[in-house]
């Protein structure tokens, strides 16, 4: 049995969820989102998240960028290490493509903001 916390809403209902067969049984969800994102997070718990990657030759030394759709938890560190490493040049364009199918994630890294050149 796991215990966990939906972040669906503000609710923050606690749940527990426990495997019974080929199916699931979840307790303490107020509403059905509830039971389908317990499932998730045992099956394929997946996330959105940003980070940002460095630039050179612009206004700014740094421009937040994001997945462009959720991706496995698995993928997290990898994908912030890779952004770690990573420097790009500027101008950069509001969702200009910083790299595609990120770490093999499925997902690809795209600006959130525009830099300029300096
Ligand atoms: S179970 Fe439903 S009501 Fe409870 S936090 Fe999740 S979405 Fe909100």
């Amino acid at each position: 049995m796991k215990e966990l916390t939906c972040i669906r809403c503000p609710m923050g209902c606690v749940m527990t969820i426990e495997k019974a067969g080929e199916d699931f049984v979840v307790t303490g969800n107020t509403c059905p989102r509830g039971k389908e994102y317990a499932i998730s997070e045992m099956t394929n718990p997946v996330r959105s998240f940003s980070v940002s990657v460095r630039v050179s030759g612009g206004e700014r030394g740094a421009v937040a960028v994001r997945v462009d759709r959720a991706v496995n938890k698995k993928y997290i560190l990898p994908i912030a290490e890779f952004a770690r490493h990573t420097v790009i040049s500027a101008p950069v364009t509001e969702g200009q493509i910083i790299a595609k199918n990120v770490c093999g994630s499925g997902a690809d890294l795209i600006a959130i903001a525009a830099v300029n050149g300096a």
